[in-house]
This record gives C-alpha cells, structure tokens and sequence, in this order.
C-alpha cells in the first residue's frame, strides 16, 4: 500500500520518539509515546492523536499533566466520531476532571499556549474544521484563564 500524508506524518512524529509510557486516565490505562519537542517547536506543549491511529506528546508537557491532556484528545477524537460539531471544546471542559487541582492556574496557561499558537499558525491556511474547533478551544482556555476563581 502506498504510503499518505498521514502515514508520512505519523513516522515523522514516531522518529522522535523519546519513550513509551502509560498514562492512567479515569478507570482506563492509556499507551503513548513522548516525543522530542523538535517535532513541531511552533506549537508549545504539544499532543497529537491523528485519525485516532498514534498518540503521542511534547516531552516539554509535565509529566503530571499528561492524563489531563491525554483525555482530551481521547474525547475530541471520540466525540468527533459520534458527529458533535463541538467535539474539541467540550473536550476542553472534559479534561479539566484529570487536572491535579493545586496546578490548575499553571495547567490552563499550558493549554492555552498550545492552543494559541495552532490558531495562530493554522488560521490562515489550514483545515477549516481543525481551525474552528482551535479557535473554540482557544477561547475556552482564554475564559478560564481570565475567570478570576481559577
Ligand atoms: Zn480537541
């Protein structure tokens, strides 16, 4: 079979690979590999989880952060799945259950980085239905993070 984009793209990220690790996320075990930073330096703290085939993160992402930001992407994929056309913000409400509480100011920040700069560097040009649920997601982080309870 003819190698795609995506396939392309997955090897890249698998050729940076640091390590494997298993997160624990709610009542389930979830494998993943950590990759070098270098992979995509644009994007701070990122994760990726593309067609749901290969999960992967920064190493820069605190390793106590990972379930957190791990269940989101289990959830926009699944969410996605199942035709929500929200599918990415409300995963952004979802991974907040597996946010270790005295980090959450430090947490919200993190995300927002990430999600700041996907809007900022696909805006233009990228995949309408990735920009708007960025965009979406974006503006969640940024209300948090502004909401002077968090
Ligand atoms: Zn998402």
């Amino acid at each position: 079979m003819p190698s795609t984009p995506l396939d392309e793209f997955i090897e890249s990220a698998k050729a940076l690979k640091i390590r494997s690790a298993t997160a624990h996320i709610g009542s389930r075990y979830c494998d993943y590999d950590i990759t070098s930073k270098t992979f995509e330096p644009r994007v701070p703290y990122f994760v990726g989880y593309p067609d749901r085939r290969y999960l992967f993160i920064s190493e820069e992402v605190p390793e106590e952060f990972h379930p957190a930001v791990l269940a989101h992407e289990l959830w926009c994929a699944r969410q996605k799945g199942r035709g929500d056309p929200d599918h990415c913000r409300h995963a952004a409400v979802h991974e907040l259950l597996y946010v270790p509480n005295r980090a959450f100011k430090a947490y919200l920040d993190m995300r927002l980085k990430t999600f700041e700069a996907l809007v900022e560097l696909y805006g233009s040009c990228g995949d309408t239905d990735f920009v708007r649920a960025a965009t979406a997601s974006r503006d969640q982080f940024r209300m948090l993070v502004s909401d002077p309870g968090a």
